[in-house]
């Protein structure tokens, strides 16, 4: 049986309508173009070619799926087969609404994909248990490869109540299974515990829990060559 997803659910969004200024015009492009013009390196060019040739495995994570392709393949494909939504934007304001958080009985995940920079973001809010402990985390991926993935940074906020909690990370690459980065603990963590303090709903009943997270995608000022 594959994990049930709908548990979670996203109860409301805001986009937030703040552009943030772009540091640079630069695109990571430009620098692939520069070092396949200008190779110093044979293998290494034999390298990039060949990573960016390999299909991308499907980033969803609620099932087993096999669905391999390039970006546009695998974005139609979580559209049209796993119902996953698209913003676009580089800011967004999510509210999580995990339904009887204290009996998870497995992970559950929820997928959201944000258009941004011509590029594309996974953003993952998974419930999980680490041991026996049970956790929350928030994490994005970039859909593409390793090196264009360290060109961008990302932060998640968690908040309400009137407590906050940040985390400032570097996109992995879908290259990376859900899994491992989860596994990895390469994002915002917060256990449940700590997730009832960022509750404004005073439910008494704890059927249902709700987080607000936000965050924002930023593009890292290049190394000038
Ligand atoms: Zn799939």
């Amino acid at each position: 049986m594959e994990p049930r997803i709908n548990d979670l659910q996203i109860e409301s969004r805001v986009h937030a309508l703040l552009d943030f200024p772009v540091r640079t015009n630069q695109m990571p492009s430009a620098i692939y173009q520069i070092l396949l013009q200008c190779p110093n390196d044979d293998t290494e060019e034999l390298n990039i070619e060949n990573s960016k040739k390999k299909p991308y495995k499907c980033p969803y994570s609620g099932a087993k799926c096999n669905v391999t392709g390039d970006i546009q393949r695998l974005l139609l494909h979580l559209r049209n087969d796993h119902n996953v939504e698209m913003h676009d934007g580089r800011s967004f304001s999510h509210r999580y609404v995990h339904h009887n958080p204290k009996h998870l009985h497995h992970a559950t995940c929820m997928l959201t994909l944000l258009d941004c920079f011509g590029r594309q973001f996974c953003l993952y809010f998974e419930a999980f248990h680490l041991r026996k402990t049970p956790m929350y985390i928030a994490f994005m991926q970039f859909m593409g490869d390793e090196e264009e993935a360290m060109s961008f940074s990302y932060s998640l906020e968690v908040g309400g109540n009137g407590r906050k909690l940040t985390w400032q990370g570097v996109p992995r690459s879908i290259r990376d299974s859900h899994k491992t980065v989860r596994d990895s603990q390469d994002g915002l963590i917060i256990t449940r515990k700590l997730a009832s303090f960022f509750c404004t709903d005073n439910n008494t009943t704890n059927k249902e829990l709700k987080l607000k997270v936000s965050g924002r995608v930023w593009r890292e000022q290049p190394i000038s060559l």
